[in-house]
């Protein structure tokens, strides 16, 4: 330790500390003000020194400043930016998972007695919540099977819908949503459209640019990259309409009779309402450990979404040209029915994450994916690692005969979510699961 360190040390606690009890809460150093760090460090700290006691009543008052990690942390705040900046939005604020990002954001617009109307196709444990959870708080909703149809969401709206909610690109058929489409019916309703875009990332689509009103992403996935840490991030498009007679929770005085949120926030009424009342209420905060990780993630997002686009793009088409291989569901192949909004909306890569199925159903599928080596048998997504699950045994067990059916999913269709390795080993794994495949009827 040099001179100046140790000098800085004892100028920090300049009042005796006698008692172990004491020095084992006090002695330490706090951060030399002449240090600029070059990367936001972690702050894994509860709470924030009150300067003074006026900086304690100005903090109270005003908002401004730190207080406590469940309000507003440094490094939280720091990749709270570069999102909300990514995605074209105005502000962002991330929480412990994605599903928290989705249930606050819900919960934040929609209230009991009140509707939500969603896309079928969408991540199973969004399906759950809106089918189980929600509904015992009294909020309901509507599902429209074929989103890309305007008129589907419209004949839906009703007085009491709150949100519009879909995914970009909706888990696991790598289909494609039209956003402007959808978006066009929620604003002529003045309901805010809400996309969950993890498995695009804003390196492949900002659901904003469309017409989108609020964006969610697991963090978990394509953020963090690393399959480390679950996080999940809302964002909004600052341009919620303060003059809207829909959400009274924003627009009128507080309880105790303080400004609205509309009139304090303006456009952004909603983010702000869901960061000082959703998330700082019900408490799903984001570790500033977790909030690091996802960041430095986020610094090699396009490379990883680039090439993981690639890649999975040449699994589909291999897979395509199998003979144990049914069908292969991904936008980028030129025969996909989404084909065609893939190259309007999705024209950097289709993202990494589809199905595909084979001929001989969940016999096939399980020698497959036990002959595997280089793809990891999990239940998640979004990693640099290639991923592989087969479907109606796992993530959709709960659904019936009838409701696979519908959503497109079959006794042989297998998930991928394909990783940054180089794709001749990826294809070569392929191929041993193939050869158990083979060897199963030979
Ligand atoms: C994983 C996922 C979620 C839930 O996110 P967690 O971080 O696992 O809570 C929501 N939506 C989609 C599309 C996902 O893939």
């Amino acid at each position: 330790m040099n001179a100046g360190r140790a000098r800085a040390r004892g100028t920090w606690h300049a009042f005796s500390m006698t008692g172990f009890a004491t020095r084992q809460l006090h002695a330490g150093e706090r951060p030399d003000p002449g240090i600029t760090p070059r990367v936001t460090p972690i702050y894994l700290t509860a709470g924030f020194v009150m300067n003074d006691f006026e900086h304690a009543v100005d903090h109270f008052s005003t908002g401004d400043g730190y207080s406590y990690t469940r309000v507003a942390n440094p490094t939280t705040e720091t990749v709270e930016q570069k999102i909300a900046d990514l995605e074209g939005g105005t502000e962002a604020l991330l929480v412990g998972s994605g599903q928290a990002a989705v249930v606050i954001t819900l919960l934040g617009l929609v209230g009991a007695g009140q509707r939500v109307i969603s896309a079928s196709q969408i991540y199973e444990g969004t399906r759950g919540l809106l089918l189980d959870n929600l509904p015992r708080l009294g909020l309901e909703t509507d599902f429209v099977d074929d989103a890309n149809d305007p008129a589907a969401w419209e004949a839906l709206i009703g007085p009491d819908t709150r949100a519009l909610f879909a995914e970009s690109i909706p888990n696991p058929r790598n289909e494609v949503l039209d956003i402007a489409a959808v978006a066009a019916v929620a604003q002529a309703h003045g309901i805010p459209l809400i996309i969950d875009s993890t498995l695009a990332t804003p390196y492949l689509v900002r659901p904003l640019e469309h017409g989108a009103d609020i964006v969610i992403h697991s963090a978990s996935k394509f953020f963090a990259g690393h399959g480390a840490v679950l996080g999940g991030v809302v964002v909004d498009n600052g341009r919620f309409d303060t003059a809207s007679t829909l959400f009274p929770h924003l627009t009128e005085p507080t309880r105790t009779g303080g400004p609205s949120f509309a009139a304090r926030a303006g456009g952004n009424a909603r983010i702000a309402y869901l960061r000082e009342v959703m998330a700082l209420r019900f408490g799903p905060t984001l570790s500033p450990f977790n909030a690091f990780l996802i960041g430095q993630g986020i610094e090699t997002l396009s490379l990883r979404v680039e090439r993981q686009s690639a890649n999975a793009l040449g699994v589909a088409e291999w897979l395509s040209r199998q003979p144990e291989v049914h069908s292969v569901d991904y936008s980028g192949l030129a025969g996909n029915p989404y084909h065609e909004l893939a190259q309007r909306y999705l024209p950097n890569g289709q993202g990494s994450v589809f199905s595909f199925t084979l001929t001989g159903g969940t016999d096939a599928a399980g020698a497959f994916i036990d002959a595997l080596q280089v793809f990891t048998h999990m239940t998640h997504l979004g990693d640099v690692r290639s991923l592989i699950l087969h479907l109606a045994t796992t993530s959709h067990n709960q659904r019936t005969p009838e409701q696979l059916d519908r959503a497109g999913i079959q006794s042989g269709s297998i998930r991928l979510s394909i990783g940054i390795e180089d794709l001749p080993d990826l294809i070569a794994d392929l191929d041993r699961g193939l050869a158990a495949v083979r060897a199963l009827t030979s």
